[in-house]
């Protein structure tokens, strides 16, 4: 049986913004839709019988978007002793006026930590001189500030971060962030240099993700189940990473094995990390509906 320590319930895809190194394609073009309130207790639930969880994070999109659900996730995540911590761009907290309404909401429903998200690829960020006074009302919840950063063009790409979570550190290429790669005239690198993932043990996650359409996923758009079809705690107890078709090869032998067993032609390719690489093979294998990658939206 899988048994992650950290959940992240993207609560809906939808954000007001459309940050550069976004891993899910958010922004405004994804659809308001949310995660429904059923699904949703269900999956804490099942969540808090499994004793590995330490943490739920409720992120998104912009979970801020659909604020009364936010509340009412925080508070039941809470009450099943889940730690519940909530990611955000911050954007609704940049208001003077709303912001200690916002936080006093959360915290009162039993928020642990505030993940502000920060660094050169947010289309906005809050307020450096405004953190001390976000910190002090967010008592007794604790503030962390995520940042990812570029990776100098002619960094060599790091392949020791398993198990470190995507918060802070050098971005990966993936998702929107992929775009970078031109931009920041990253070098590329010969395919067979990325011969495993950097980020994940994939026999055993350290954490999964959960969509507003109940995938659950080992990398984001890497799904591993539904949960309109089978229990988060059936989908950890069946799964076998033999038999998926995407984390085996990545597990053998990382994105360029993911190409090679899928008969992807790479022969003039080049990529600037482990990430890129990954995320441009199954874009292009996107279309075999039988892999099960997903969803679109991740993707375009
Ligand atoms: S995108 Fe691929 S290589 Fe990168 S962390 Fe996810 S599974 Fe691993």
């Amino acid at each position: 049986m899988l048994a992650p320590q950290t959940i992240y319930i993207m609560l809906t895809h939808y954000c007001p913004l459309r940050c550069r190194h976004c891993m899910v394609n958010s922004g405004p073009d994804s659809k308001p839709f949310v995660m429904n309130l059923i699904m949703l207790r269900k999956l804490l639930r099942d969540i808090s019988r499994t004793p590995s969880v330490q943490r739920v994070v409720f992120t998104g999109g912009e979970p801020f978007v659909f604020y009364q659900h936010l509340r009412l996730a925080v508070q039941e995540a809470a009450l099943l002793d889940l730690s519940p911590a909530v990611w955000t761009s911050g954007l609704f907290l940049q208001d003077p006026i709303a912001c200690p309404s916002y936080i006093k909401g959360l915290v009162e429903m039993g928020l642990t930590t505030l993940i502000l998200s920060g660094g050169p690829y947010m289309e906005t960020t809050f307020p450096e001189e405004r953190l001390s006074d976000l910190q002090t009302r967010l008592y007794p919840a604790s503030l962390f500030l995520a940042s990812l950063e570029p990776k100098p063009p002619y960094d060599v790409p790091d392949f020791s971060r398993i198990g470190v979570p995507w918060i802070d550190g050098p971005v990966s290429y993936m998702g929107r962030a992929s775009k970078l790669v031109e931009t920041e005239g990253q070098t590329l690198w010969d395919p067979a240099s990325f011969d495993t993932c950097p980020h994940i043990d994939l026999t055993n996650p350290t954490a999964l993700h959960v969509d507003p359409w109940g995938n659950v996923h080992m990398c984001p758009g890497i799904p591993i189940g539904n949960l309109r079809h089978q229990s988060f705690r059936r989908i950890l107890s069946t799964f076998r990473v033999e038999s998926h078709p995407i984390a085996d090869p990545l597990k053998r032998g990382g994105p360029y094995e993911l190409a090679v067993s899928h008969g992807i032609d790479i022969s003039e390719d080049a990529y600037a990390d482990a990430c890129h690489m990954c995320y441009s093979i199954r874009k292009k294998l996107l279309h075999k509906h039988t892999l099960g990658i997903g969803p679109i939206t991740f993707y375009v």
